[in-house]
């Protein structure tokens, strides 16, 4: 029978596929005792995924190159000494054996009791030790989990299928591309999360919030997925099949009419010139960036190469993809972001160890990378190496405050100077930008000026940081709303400084390329919006249409405003008196 869900577009587009479900309580252990004749059986389960978790551990090592495997060895060590501590083996064993618990029950309770023990030690070095009890009992559970769940399982096949779960980490969707997977409904999560960013990134479908999804869609239904209406078609009717196709025909008619455009100069109605930058993961992004007539990449997020990759990547491996960014520009400036993990952008190499109780506030960004700075050199000088071949630029994330930005350009300087031994060719010096996405940088942005020649307002997180809302959380919506008058008066406050400074400030959030925000933004005076190039250019067709001097003059009373009501109260009523 047809039925219709509905949730909140965070990719566009359309698709018609097979429902395929994730249940997102895989992790559930089962808690029934154990019957004598299963016993033995599930001894041997117990072992198999110990053994399994070993062999991981022995192939993150081997895959850590020199820096990493330095820092990160002890982890691996520890972790492995304690998957072969005797007590703690035979505990597990006489808890299946004797107590009759499964085994994934039993990995629990001997975590607890482990992490008890651990908790009420008084070195502090040694308490903190529980995370490592805590991280190797999950890697267990989770590989007895893959031999008994299907779950994992069906992640593998994905051609012709709409996957249909709770939510989807980044590494998987990255995982889950060039499988055929044609689009994602999540039943929880916002348009404003990474993996809603990669979605776009990959021009896959993804509808987020979609509530009632995994309890009224069935593995194989077929089901239409339609974000331009936020919904989901579960059995699409005949009817439902015509209008997809008619909407499909539309689409291509406005892309026509859009390509258009890639070749015309981007300036508003009373003909003030901007710059549109694009935000690039993928060699395909690059593509359509130079397509679409982009002034250059405004921000390239290296994690998404991390990602990708399984392990980390070598300095070659990353010298490739930045060299094949800068000359995939032609000769365009290219914004490349230093490492961004941490937070929900774990990543498949174990540089994001810890289980840190608050990840968003944590070692996450430039944070992490200078915590490891065998690391970060070498991304460093992957990135001094591929400046060589064209104009690069070099973003910061997470800068809270100025001696970050010191620790990186010393940083620079050190490589620089390997390299000058190494006889290796170096690039001019390169453009040190900030990323404004901590409230402390945007309020404090002159000290940071100082350091920075460039700075670009990352408005994802700034708003996430500014309003205490999860840019991930779904019910937060009412809060997590671009328009709220605070992070507007943070944003014109960072403008106005670079402007007085002299310097570049671009901004590339999400609301750089929803072109429900371009009147807003250049309003606060932006001239340099960044984005997913797919949007390139539905913005420069907006700016098109907008009066820069009318907008720029009702600047003073969006700083009035008190909510973000009225916020928006006053763009619709400017709207009609400004656009042709
Ligand atoms: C942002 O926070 O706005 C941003 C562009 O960075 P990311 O989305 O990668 O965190
Ligand atoms: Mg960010």
């Amino acid at each position: 029978m047809r039925h219709l869900l509905t949730g909140t577009t965070a990719a566009r587009g359309m698709a018609l596929g097979r429902a395929r479900l994730v249940q997102p309580n895989r992790h559930l252990v089962d808690k029934r005792p154990l019957a004598e004749e299963e016993i033995e059986t599930e001894l041997a389960n117990l072992h198999r995924a110990l053994e399994a978790a070993r062999l991981e551990l022995r192939e993150l090592r081997e895959k850590l190159h020199g820096a990493l495997a330095c820092e990160v060895s002890e982890f691996i060590d520890t972790h492995s000494l304690l998957l072969d501590d005797q007590e703690l083996l035979r505990g597990l064993d006489d808890l299946v054996r004797i107590g009759h618990y499964r085994p994934g029950a039993a990995l629990k309770k001997q975590r607890d009791r482990l992490v008890a023990v651990f908790e009420a030690m008084d070195d502090p070095y040694l308490r903190s030790r529980k995370e490592d009890i805590d991280q190797v009992i999950n890697r267990v559970i989770s590989a007895l989990q893959r031999q008994t769940s299907v779950e994992e399982r069906k992640l593998a096949a994905r051609v012709g299928e709409i996957l249909i779960a709770d939510t989807i980490a980044p590494a998987d969707m990255a995982h889950l591309v060039g499988n055929g997977l044609l689009g994602v409904v999540a039943s929880s999560g916002s348009a404003y999360s990474h993996s809603a960013i990669l979605a776009r990134s990959l021009d896959l479908p993804m509808l987020v919030g979609v509530r009632d999804a995994l309890s009224t869609i069935h593995d194989d239904d077929l089901i239409l997925l339609d974000t331009e209406r936020g919904e989901v078609v579960v059995h699409p009717t005949a009817q439902d099949l015509a209008l997809y196709r008619a909407k499909q025909r539309e689409a291509a008619q406005e892309g026509r009419r859009l390509a258009t455009l890639a070749n015309a100069p981007t300036r508003t109605l009373d003909k003030v010139d901007i710059r549109l930058l694009a935000n690039a993961e993928m060699p395909a992004d690059i593509a359509m960036a130079r397509a679409r007539g982009a002034d250059g990449v405004g921000l390239y997020r290296t994690e998404f190469l991390f990602l990708r990759h399984k392990g980390l990547p070598s300095e070659d491996e990353q010298f490739i993809a930045y060299r094949d960014l800068v000359l995939g520009m032609g000769g365009l400036p290219v914004t490349i972001r230093t490492l961004d993990l941490g937070a929900d952008k774990a990543d498949a190499a174990g540089l994001v160890l810890r289980g840190e109780d608050n990840p968003a506030l944590g070692v996450r960004g430039v944070r992490l990378s200078l915590r490891y700075p065998a690391v970060f050199t070498t991304q460093i000088r992957a990135i001094l190496r591929a400046a060589c071949y064209g104009p690069v630029r070099v973003l910061v994330p997470m800068v809270t405050q100025p001696d970050e930005l010191i620790a990186v350009r010393t940083l620079f300087k050190l490589a620089r100077q390997d390299l000058k031994r190494e006889n290796i060719d170096l690039p001019e010096k390169l453009a040190l930008g900030a990323m404004i996405e901590v409230p402390a940088a945007a309020i404090n942005v002159r000290a940071l000026l100082e350091h920075a020649d460039f700075l670009a307002i990352g408005t994802n997180d700034l708003a996430q940081y500014v309003l205490a809302a999860d840019r991930g959380n779904d019910g937060l919506e009412n809060i997590y709303n671009p328009l709220q008058p605070a992070l507007l008066r943070l944003i014109s406050h960072v403008i106005g400084a670079g402007r007085r400074a002299k310097k570049p400030v671009s901004l590339c959030g999400e609301i750089g390329g929803d072109v429900n925000f371009t009147a807003l933004l250049l309003a606060l005076g932006l001239h340099e919006f960044s984005m997913h190039p797919s949007q390139l250019l539905h913005v420069r067709d907006r700016l098109a249409t907008l009066d820069h001097g009318a907008l720029r003059r009702l600047a003073p009373h969006l700083m009035r405003a008190h909510t973000h009501e009225q916020v928006e109260a006053l763009l619709t009523q400017l709207a009609g008196e400004t656009t042709t």
